[in-house]
């Protein structure tokens, strides 16, 4: 059997969208367990659309999460002579023909066919004139006008095309130039591509493929087209109903190793088990089990495996991954007494890094803002605030056990629930009414801290 090359084809017109990087996923992981190889192609013919800096996007983007191509990429955009040749093949084999018809004369064509009730297309007029080129000739591929075309299709099985449904597709423009097609068919046939992993918005495309494939007798390939990446809204994800580039999520403290993780539970599970890296799914992906329906971005999904993966971490590979989130708040990870501590006990404070970078915002820095509606709620009565601050600054043994012990006795003896002994202080020393237990809050903040903080909040309250 041929080893098996797969390839990323993406069109440099945007930045790598989180859809196309669930394609370039399945692409590297069904080549690595295959013992195979993966490539990227870039598809910019379209001049008018596609930039160098979405290209080094893309490239770096799938580079930097670790999905390498085996080989440098190509541009069609460097290719011409190549289709030019292949499509000189097709039309001296006789599969070919110039047809001179105007813009004019094919829309008035579709409006008849469409006024007689039949699908739009066009009918072959000039394939048997034996027309010459000319600058006003396209080259159409002479589709053949009966039979049908099966495409054996991974995840979908069996599917037929009939081939009357077809029709002579353009191969070159009028001004010589190829279209995306012909380029498509005759990349994947030169960079030995085995197998076809594309999104289902390109089944349309693969049965006129097959016939220029057929045309220039290129050996059968192996397609498998994914199940669309669907927002919540159920419609295809775009930037109306997500953050659709690997920037945005890496910005907002995703892990890339959760990013790959959810990007394959999009239209892939593996039974029971959620959490799994990109080695485990090169050891357990299976093309064959995945998905025909549209696959769900949520976001709650991704939070909930960022969660897992940040966890797997040890403190010091955390802290390092932390540390740019602190920066961009102006925060020196080191610039606390207690850091370790800190941070071991605050890692899991939210789903994502830049979350606990605001969360840790406190423990460095001054407080920028209070939650008023806590203070309204825990704080009409700053008595205990009053209170608690005495015994604190009475404490000689600034320990969690002792500070706990302290609190919850104040508690029991002016018969009051525990919110409202400890959310005061929370709110003192954080501005919020969320922290790690109190007495280790109080811990890392350490004695001064602490006391200087709910003295500020007394003077809030007092105003
Ligand atoms: N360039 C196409 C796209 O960006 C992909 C073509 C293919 O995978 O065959 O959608």
């Amino acid at each position: 059997m041929k080893p098996i090359v797969t390839r990323f084809a993406p069109s440099p017109t945007g930045a790598l969208h989180i859809g196309g990087l669930r394609t370039a996923l399945f692409n590297y992981v069904y080549a690595k367990q295959n013992n195979g190889k993966f490539l990227i192609r870039i598809e910019d013919t379209d001049t008018e659309r596609s930039t160098k800096e979405f290209e080094k996007n893309i490239l770096d983007n799938l580079t930097s999460i670790g999905l390498q191509p085996d080989e440098d990429p190509i541009n069609q955009s460097e290719r011409n002579a190549i289709y030019l040749k292949a499509a000189e093949k097709i039309f001296q084999s006789g599969n070919a023909y110039w047809c001179d018809c105007s813009q004019d004369e094919l829309e008035e064509m579709r409006r008849e066919q469409t006024a007689a009730g039949k699908k739009p297309m066009y009918d072959g007029r000039s394939r048997n004139l034996g027309l010459e080129r000319s600058n006003k000739t396209v080259l159409r591929l002479a589709t053949p006008e009966n039979g049908e075309i099966i495409v054996n299709d991974l995840i979908r099985g069996e599917i037929k095309f009939n081939n009357n449904e077809l029709d002579d597709l353009i191969l070159l423009r009028s001004d010589g130039s190829p279209t995306y097609h012909l380029c498509n068919v005759v990349d994947d046939y030169e960079q030995k591509v085995t197998t076809v992993i594309r999104g289902e918005d390109h089944i349309s495309n693969t049965p006129r493929q097959i016939h220029i494939q057929n045309a220039l007798g290129y050996p059968e390939l192996e397609y498998a087209h994914l199940p669309l990446v669907l927002g919540t809204d159920k419609k295809r994800l775009s930037k109306r109903n997500a953050a659709t580039s690997l920037e945005e999520y890496r910005d907002k403290g995703y892990l890339d190793s959760a990013i790959l993780n959810s990007l394959a539970r999009l239209g892939w599970s593996q039974g029971e088990n959620e959490v799994f890296y990109l080695d485990d799914l090169i050891k357990d992906f299976n093309i064959k089990d995945v998905q025909k329906a549209g696959a769900i971005f949520d976001i709650t999904k991704l939070d909930w495996l960022n969660s897992q993966h940040l966890s797997k971490l040890n403190l010091d590979e955390f802290k390092d991954l932390l540390e740019p989130f602190l920066n961009n708040m102006g925060i020196n990870i080191n610039d606390h007494e207690n850091v370790d501590l800190l941070i071991d006990s605050l890692r899991t404070s939210d789903n994502n890094l830049s979350g606990i970078a605001t969360q840790l915002f406190p423990y460095y820095k001054d407080i920028k803002d209070y939650d008023y509606d806590a203070i309204k709620k825990f704080l009409s009565n700053n008595n205990i605030l009053h209170d608690l601050k005495e015994i604190l600054i009475n404490l000689e043994d600034w320990n969690e056990e002792s500070i706990n012990h302290l609190l919850t006795k104040y508690q029991h003896e002016n018969n009051l629930k525990v919110p409202q002994v400890n959310q005061p202080i929370r709110i003192a020393l954080t501005g919020k009414t969320k922290s790690p237990g109190l007495g280790l809050t109080l811990v890392i903040f350490g004695k001064k801290l602490a006391i200087k903080r709910i003295e500020e909040l007394i003077k809030i309250c007092d105003k």
